[in-house]
């Protein structure tokens, strides 16, 4: 699959480490009483470029491209209070010389804090030009679009990212990552049996399935759910994915089954701590030394200790975890991910 006929800037210094996590294993196992536990393993996608990385980087690669090839100034984007990708947006912004500028959506009432810490706070540090905040629900792309026009009239050219950087082009950037990966399985000699990666606006899993099918890669992809249930999100998943296989002119259409997910680590709800999530950041800080998230990866990596406590994986089966980022929102959850605050299961 040949990804140089895209624009593409580059954000990032090669290829993410590709590691095995030998402590964590252990750990895993130990607690494991069907099954056995699998080897799990990492891709650091929490190490790509932009203040700091996460998945959003790769999707930027190919959307700023876009930007600059259509002209633009500004980058218009929206998120939740604590996004990441607003965060890595504005970077990518500051890095091409544009502007930038958010709608907050306050998913959770009352959660948007001017002064709060965390990605809210590397808004601030960084510069964002001018941020608007929206009630949970409203029309996200509508209130980017008004900014859009708003510039307009001042004579300048908005450049609008969809949340989460999930639509065809943005996928591209987790199409790249799948053939980074089919390389790294091939030099390292690994094979890799099952991968978990976290689901939410899609772009990253809905991006590697295209990229994966497109490839021929026969590794069957878990989906863990961050906001949704599957019967939401695989229908999300599965529409990226096409939408990706598309602009890659595959001439493939995406076979439902290849779209899987589970909903049972996000509650109570998108954003608001579990226990569970607790436990994985907790595990992945103190075994391994390498920091999970509050909302994302935490809520994936409880998704993939839960799946090995249930058995769902064979013992010595080799497991790989997408990092997809996300480590500035601790800060926002310090009392959280400490275990000073009773939490929900
Ligand atoms: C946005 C995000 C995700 C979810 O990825 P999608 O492509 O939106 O599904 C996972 N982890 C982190 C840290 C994120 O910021």
């Amino acid at each position: 699959m040949d990804l140089s006929r895209f624009p593409r800037r580059r954000y990032s210094h090669g290829a993410t480490p590709l590691e095995f996590l030998p402590h964590f294993t252990k750990a895993l196992r130990a607690s494991c009483d069907v099954g056995g536990g699998p080897n799990v393993w990492i891709k650091r996608d929490d190490m790509l470029g932009l203040t700091p990385g996460g998945n959003k980087t790769r999707k930027l690669e190919f959307l700023v491209a876009d930007a600059l090839a259509q002209g633009a100034d500004t980058l218009i984007t929206c998120g939740a209070p604590q996004s990441n990708h607003c965060r890595a947006t504005l970077s990518a912004a500051i890095k091409e010389g544009l502007k930038c500028r958010f709608v907050i959506e306050e998913r959770v009432p009352g959660s948007y804090k001017p002064d709060a810490s965390g990605n809210n706070f590397l808004f601030r540090l960084l510069g964002v030009e001018a941020l608007s905040v929206v009630p949970a629900g409203s029309n996200m792309l509508e209130a980017m679009q008004q900014v859009a026009a708003e510039l307009a009239k001042e004579g300048r050219k908005g450049y609008i990212v969809p949340g989460g950087g999930s639509n065809a082009i943005g996928g591209l950037g987790y199409v790249a990552c799948a053939q980074e990966l089919q390389q790294q399985f091939f030099e390292q000699g690994v094979q890799i049996d099952k991968i978990v990666v976290g689901s939410g606006s899609s772009g990253t899993h809905g991006g590697l399935l295209a990229g994966f099918l497109g490839n021929r890669i026969n590794i069957p992809l878990i989906g863990i759910g961050v906001s949704r249930d599957p019967a939401d999100q695989d229908p999300l998943v599965h529409k990226e994915a096409q939408a990706v296989a598309d602009l890659l002119g595959l001439d493939m259409t995406i076979p439902r089954e290849a779209v899987l997910s589970f909903g049972d680590w996000w509650r109570p709800k998108y954003s608001v701590p579990n226990q569970a999530m607790v436990e994985a950041v907790q595990l992945l800080a103190r075994t391994e030394a390498i920091l999970l998230d509050p909302v994302y990866t935490g809520k994936i990596m409880a998704g993939l200790i839960g799946l090995a406590r249930r058995g769902f994986f064979k013992r010595d089966e080799n497991v790989l975890f997408i990092h997809t980022g996300g480590a500035p929102s601790l800060h926002a959850y310090e009392s959280e991910v400490l275990g000073l605050t009773r939490l929900p299961a």
